[in-house]
């Protein structure tokens, strides 16, 4: 798995939001919906509005490398 999920909460459904993440240009990351308020973790409306900043599509898919996920964080098994 090479993709990040939102791990929000749908508003009113208390599902896993399980949505791509996106981070903006001022370093906002969040799901993008497509209504205001959907997700608890929501970044972007459905315009790729941001909601901290407020600019629309000035973001991106967020990639794991982007965040400093490291291979160490898995098991190696060759490491016993
Ligand atoms: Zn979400
Ligand atoms: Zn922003």
């Amino acid at each position: 798995m090479t993709t990040i999920r939102c791990d929000g909460t749908r508003n009113g459904y208390k599902l896993l939001c399980n949505g791509s993440l996106y981070q903006c240009a001022c370093g906002r990351v969040g799901c993008q919906q497509s209504k205001d308020a959907m997700c608890s973790k929501q970044g972007f409306s459905v315009l790729g509005r941001c909601v901290a900043c407020g600019e629309v599509g000035k973001y991106k898919l967020l990639a794991p490398e982007a965040v400093g996920f490291r291979h160490t964080l898995m098991q190696d098994p060759q490491t016993s």
